[in-house]
């Protein structure tokens, strides 16, 4: 034990910081988990309903996506060894990303080692100085960290207002700084804290009108939404009017890593110029067979049946909640308590009681919008909602 009185200058430092956070409601730590990421979780030696997990379909402890996995780990090893460019590309991966292109109806797919990889990958591949960004005001954190990097002029666009994005549009067209300067839209398709849909066909349309290139998020929708559980964009019809298709295999997918979906040269582009593909080592195979799994029961009859209760679980918690159902459906229920000691308070309350839901803040979302992040799964059972449900209308309000 360091008491305060001997510590070093740096930590002292940075102690001053955290305790900043802290009075700001902001400070985060972690909570060991004891047991499988599933419904059911152990904290601390007791048992808790988990209503913060995006393993929407449960597929994180599916066995097929386990024995997959154990498979690929018996075949090719734990790890990679190296970077996919330096000691050769293992199968496991190309596999994957057949899967995932046919899956997206897209001419190629890559994966990088996580969805975060994958937007710094790919903006800084794609745009530079000479460049124009223009993004939703809500896209992740991956985006706008990629955003940064890449150094292209940014515009930030008011939330799903295609009458702000218009503007941008016109402002952009007008100051390129370059004949050859690109102009690129980022949006999510289902939105990761809000949980409502992007207006994508009317953003497609727009897009075109304009000349732009267009790169959507579909991190909450992909495994979830269609008749094939392809993901927002599909179900909508305008999958080929966007350039860029990005996600993660992390969520609905159950497994690890992130992906594009496009064309064969922009996948042959990344390869040769995305800097979070280049220098990084491969992900472990197991985690590439594991999606792959996931990707085929998805478009199964099981994935349907999954999906179908994902959505049961939804309308029950609308019901009993009294909240509206929103179109398309979102398993991403946030209720906004803007204060963030607020927030932390009932998610303190609520895991009294056993239930885990976290309390959402800054920078996850913007100071003053705090909030709980109630997010429901096709494992969660009738009752489980039912108790959520009972423990929430007993929160203040
Ligand atoms: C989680 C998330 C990502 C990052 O994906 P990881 O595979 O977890 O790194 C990207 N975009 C959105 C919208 C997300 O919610």
């Amino acid at each position: 034990m360091v008491s305060c009185g001997d510590m070093n200058p740096f930590d002292a430092e940075l102690q001053r910081r955290l305790e900043a956070l802290r009075e700001q409601g902001l400070r985060r730590e972690l909570r060991r988990v004891d047991s499988p990421a599933a419904t059911r979780i152990t904290i601390g030696g007791r048992t808790h309903l988990n209503f913060s997990s995006n393993d929407y379909l449960g597929l994180a402890n599916h066995p097929a996506l386990k024995e997959a996995a154990i498979r690929a780990v018996e075949q090719f090893g734990a790890g990679a060894g190296a970077s996919r460019l330096i000691s050769g590309s293992l199968a496991p991966f190309h596999e994957l990303e057949e899967t995932l292109a046919a899956f997206k109806g897209t001419e190629a797919a890559l994966t990088f080692s996580t969805g975060y990889a994958a937007a710094l990958g790919t903006l800084t591949a794609l745009v530079g100085k000479e460049d124009i960004l223009i993004l939703d005001k809500l896209v992740h954190a991956c985006i706008v960290d990629g955003a940064r990097l890449c150094g292209a002029t940014l515009r930030i666009y008011r939330h799903n207002d295609l009458n702000d994005l218009e503007e941008k549009l016109k402002w952009a067209t007008k100051n390129r700084p370059q004949a050859t300067s690109r102009i690129l839209i980022v949006t999510e398709s289902l939105f990761s804290m809000d949980g409502d849909a992007a207006p994508l066909r009317d953003l497609v349309a727009l897009k075109e009108r304009y000349g732009a290139w267009l790169m959507v998020d579909e991190a909450h929708a992909t495994g979830l939404y269609g008749p094939r559980r392809r993901g927002l964009a599909d179900t909508l019809g305008v999958s080929r009017g966007i350039e860029i298709q990005m996600g993660t295999l992390g969520k609905a997918l159950g497994a690890s890593g992130g992906y594009i979906c496009g064309s064969r040269a922009l996948v042959d582009l990344l390869i040769n110029q995305a800097r979070s593909f280049i220098f990084s080592t491969a992900p472990v195979p197991a985690a590439a067979a594991a999606a792959t799994a996931a990707i085929h029961l998805v478009q199964s009859d099981t994935g349907r049946e999954l999906q179908e209760r994902l959505w049961a679980r939804v309308a029950e918690f609308s019901a009993a909640a009294h909240r509206p159902s929103p179109a398309p459906p979102s398993m991403i229920l946030p209720i906004v308590y803007g204060d963030e000691t607020r927030a932390l308070q009932a998610a303190d309350t609520l895991r009294e009681q056993h239930l885990y839901v976290t309390a959402i803040r800054y920078p996850s979302v913007a100071r003053g919008a705090a909030r709980l992040r109630v997010t429901l799964t096709a494992a969660h059972t009738t009752d489980d909602v039912a108790n959520l449900v009972a423990a929430l209308n007993l929160l203040a309000p």
